[in-house]
């Protein structure tokens, strides 16, 4: 077999992967697979082009996410033993102020984005012990790093500042976006196969457990909802979501609570989850509940949407195109009607029947002005992309 990519997308307590031929370009994976529940109770699942299917618990002993690499290894050695894995290709969620584009991954670099661990402290560290595991693992592969910064490094300054004094600008106190890997994807494919679009002014929703937008003109993001930390903009999962620093100063003085305790507040038990009283932070459970708060969850979600999605037109001076992604983007008919109902005095307006099929095209015809599209995001393509495209200079 020939030479092969592997991708990694290491979160706190998950590991995605996917295996891609080096040489095949139009990127259709020869196997994906995810661990979950790293740390606690690891267990793999995998399927092959092929239709093979691999499930099994990975067992305490090699739990972390060294264990989670070693059966990663495994797999692919079960799998596809006579394959060679010439590259690993990693999400890493920061890139600091600088890095706008993927790199080979050496030492300095890796020291590089340990310092910007402070920057993100619940993934950042995850993500380069992934890059071990897989350094120890594929000792001959070359480490590629892609990072979910990158694609907004280009935004104008007052996009990419806080008001704050200028000193803290310069020291990296800056709007970073996250979710590039996602909207470089889109912007890919809107150059593919909606030109005209690419061309001109859209707002890319990614709705998942993580959520944000990005205002993109010419395939460029010029604006995006998330900020310093992946916690900013719309509501998420479990994360609030933007939040009047004045409420964090009242839980500090009025209710004690420390850094770790507004961490845990703010990034796990906010969001979805928080606004529907504890009921749930996945919106498939949210839809089928008939609680009032999951009604009021779901509804304040769309609304935020909504406002981002003003804020971003007027960042653009205009909206030719709105692109619902992520699993709830791609997935939820009715996220996605709240979200339009009543935009037409934005150019939005959507076909129900098209929206119940999700798409790929919700725009009714003749009647709205700016197309609406669901397009079903591919990170792990773009990370094999880069790797070939690094591999190839
Ligand atoms: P992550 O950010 O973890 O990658 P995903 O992009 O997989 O998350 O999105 C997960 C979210 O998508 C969950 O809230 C889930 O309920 C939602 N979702 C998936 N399928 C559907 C569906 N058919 N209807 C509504 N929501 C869905």
């Amino acid at each position: 077999m020939a030479d092969l990519v592997l991708t990694l997308n290491a979160g706190s307590s998950s590991l995605k992967t996917a295996l891609y031929a080096l040489a095949d370009d139009a990127g259709t994976p020869l196997m994906t697979g995810q661990i979950e529940r790293i740390g606690t109770a690891p267990a793999l699942q995998a399927r092959w082009a092929d239709g093979r299917r691999v499930e099994r618990g990975i067992g305490h002993a090699e739990a972390g996410h060294a264990g989670a690499m070693k059966a990663v290894l495994d797999l692919v050695q079960d799998g596809a033993p006579d394959a060679r894995v010439a590259a690993v290709s990693h999400r890493i969620v920061h890139g600091g102020p600088e890095r706008t584009a993927a790199a080979l991954l050496d030492e300095p670099l890796m020291k590089e984005l340990a310092a910007l661990a402070p920057y993100a402290p619940l993934h950042q560290p995850h993500n380069l012990s992934g890059v071990r595991g897989a350094m120890e693992a594929f000792p001959d592969a070359a480490q590629v790093a892609c990072f979910d910064t990158a694609f907004h490094r280009g935004q104008p300054w007052v996009n990419d500042t806080f008001a704050l004094p200028r000193a803290y600008y310069d020291k990296g106190v800056r709007r970073y976006g996250f979710h590039g890997l996602s909207y470089e994807y889109i912007a890919s494919r809107l150059a593919a196969d909606y030109p005209e679009l690419h061309a001109g002014r859209v707002v890319v929703a990614h709705l998942g457990n993580g959520a944000s937008m990005c205002a993109l003109r010419g395939g460029r993001s010029i604006a995006s909802t998330m900020g310093f930390s992946a916690a900013d903009g719309l509501p998420m999962g479990t994360r609030t979501g933007q939040i009047d620093p004045g409420v964090l100063l009242y839980l500090m003085t009025e209710e004690s609570m420390g850094p770790a305790e507004i961490t845990d507040l703010i990034y796990r038990h906010s969001g979805l989850l928080g606004l529907s009283g504890g009921l749930s932070n996945d919106m498939r459970t949210l839809e089928q509940s008939d609680d009032p708060a999951a009604d009021e969850a779901i509804a304040y979600f769309a609304g935020r949407i909504r406002r981002e999605l003003g804020s971003l037109a007027a960042a653009l001076g205009g909206l030719d195109g709105l692109v619902f992604t992520g699993g709830i983007g791609e997935h939820s008919a009715l996220v996605r009607q709240r979200v339009c109902a009543g935009m037409g005095w934005i150019g939005i307006d959507i076909d129900p029947a098209a929206n119940a099929a999700d798409g790929p095209e919700l725009t009714a015809p003749g009647v709205g002005a700016a197309r609406v599209l669901v397009l079903k995001t591919d990170e792990e393509g773009v990370l094999a992309r880069e790797a070939r495209r690094l591999l190839a200079a």
